[in-house]
């Protein structure tokens, strides 16, 4: 008997987290962090609901904090064994659990909550990851075995095929929006002739349908307003693949639709960080992409663009002149740099605030959202004046049409079972109605935490 259990990313959309025992033993897939209005929410401080040292592998899909941010903690509980990731997923998880420990140190500083784990629990999780690439079976114990696939969501993301006490289980993890300007289109992983026994995918966009806009155009626009009225164009972005696809879009209308180059300042210490990695792993884009990069096409560097790492050089940018262009975190303007810059331009009639990301509510980027005329930023009101736009091309995640065509790709055996995961309620519903109309036969489950599916 194999059974699955939903720690996380059951009802919700944070804490991805589950757990597959067999007859012989346990596996744990994605260890996230919960998250909400506050980047660590206090259920991250509640204990694992299973043995640590008990689990004998980890296998993670992508470096989301989400999909990541309580592996140390799971260390930390006892957890000695292999975690397998891709290499690109293992060097951004590095930067991002890094930084995502000094968040956790504040808000115990801040707020007198425990820490989530300390740096002797990081380092040795840092040490237990062990690279696995795409399409490549590695073989656990017992016969089981995993294999990755692309799942076009982040650079280095993947879908899990887990064959486990004679079960073949896919979990998508995060699943991409396609066309992506980097990576390519999501594939799907492909059980052997039988079919797989359980699918467990996202739906954070169950039922929704993305607007048909294509990213270089929404980058274009916004550009040519900026210069035309001598603005300066915000982009509130994550720091992972968000702002390196901005910068690499930036660099297509520079190179090859002759806008005007102007000066871009990426304004974000985390995402200045990962470009490295975005910078090393040219083999996980799409194919156009990887030919123009081996003709010598440097994808992500280009003249005008200014990195501020320090917090002086951050400073400075108030001082260039207009036009300009600001990419800067956090993607929900919840905190971080872009805070300054709301502050200083978002009055001006002539700022064009492009909104790329979703913004949960409570957030201040909700409020912009919801036409609020006016915010506090740091004690201080600011009326909004600049124009908002929101593109939902940015969306990282494949919307319904698309998750349904992902799914329509895996054969699932006759008694399989879909559940459906990552997801708000209401959303997961949608996603149902479509699911139970290509499979009518089996069984489709939404789970809640602590929910266990026997396969
Ligand atoms: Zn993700």
């Amino acid at each position: 008997m194999t059974k699955v259990s939903f720690f996380g990313a059951a009802g919700e959309v944070t804490g991805s987290n589950f757990l597959v025992e067999t007859d012989a033993t346990k596996y744990i897939v994605d260890c996230g962090l919960f998250q909400g209005k506050d980047y660590i929410t206090d259920l991250n401080d509640q204990p694992l609901p299973y043995n640590a040292a008990e689990v004998s592998a980890v296998m993670v899909t992508h470096a989301h904090l989400d999909h990541i941010g309580r592996l140390p903690k799971l260390v930390r509980d006892g957890y000695r064994g292999p975690i397998y990731a891709t290499e690109a997923t293992i060097e951004l998880a590095t930067i991002v659990l890094k930084d995502a420990m000094g968040l956790s140190t504040e808000r115990s500083e801040r707020e007198g909550k425990p820490v989530l784990y300390e740096e002797v629990d990081l380092n040795r999780t840092l040490h237990q990851f062990q690279s696995v690439p795409y399409h490549q079976p590695r073989k656990l114990s017992n016969g089981d075995q995993f294999t990755f696939y692309d799942a076009g969501h982040i650079l280095g993301s993947a879908s899990v095929l887990l064959e486990a006490g004679g079960k073949q289980l896919i979990f998508s993890g995060d699943i991409g929006h396609w066309p992506s300007p980097l990576l390519a289109e999501p594939d799907p992983p492909q059980p052997s002739s039988a079919g797989a026994d359980l699918i467990i995918t996202e739906a954070t966009y169950g039922g929704e349908t993305h607007q048909p806009d294509d990213r270089l155009n929404v980058v274009k626009n916004a550009l040519e307003w900026t210069i035309q009225n001598r603005g300066v164009l915000l982009i509130p972005a994550f720091s992972i693949e968000r702002s390196q696809e901005l910068l690499f879009l930036l660099h297509e209308l520079f190179e090859h639709h002759q806008l005007p180059k102007i000066p871009i300042f990426l304004d974000s210490p985390l995402a200045i960080e990962a470009l490295a990695v975005f910078e090393r792993h040219l083999e996980l884009y799409r194919k156009a992409v990887v030919d123009e990069a081996h003709g010598g096409h440097d994808m992500f560097d280009f003249r005008g663009l200014v990195l501020t790492p320090a917090v002086e050089d951050s400073k400075d940018i108030s001082q260039q002149p207009a036009p300009k262009v600001i990419i800067a975190g956090s993607g929900m303007m919840a905190g971080g740099r872009i805070t300054h810059h709301l502050k200083r331009y978002l009055s001006h009639p002539n700022t064009y605030l492009l909104i790329i990301g979703f913004q949960a509510p409570g957030t201040m980027g909700s409020a912009i959202l919801g036409g609020a005329k006016a915010v506090h930023i740091h004690g201080e009101e600011v009326p909004v004046r600049a124009k908002i736009v929101v593109a939902e091309a940015f969306s990282g995640h494949a919307d319904n049409p698309q998750l349904m065509q992902w799914l329509q790709k895996i054969p699932l055996n006759t008694n399989g079972k879909l559940a459906i995961v990552h997801s708000e309620p209401e959303r997961a519903e949608h996603f149902l109605t479509f699911a139970q109309s290509h499979l009518p036969n089996h069984p489709i489950i939404v789970p809640k935490i602590g929910t266990m599916i026997e396969v």
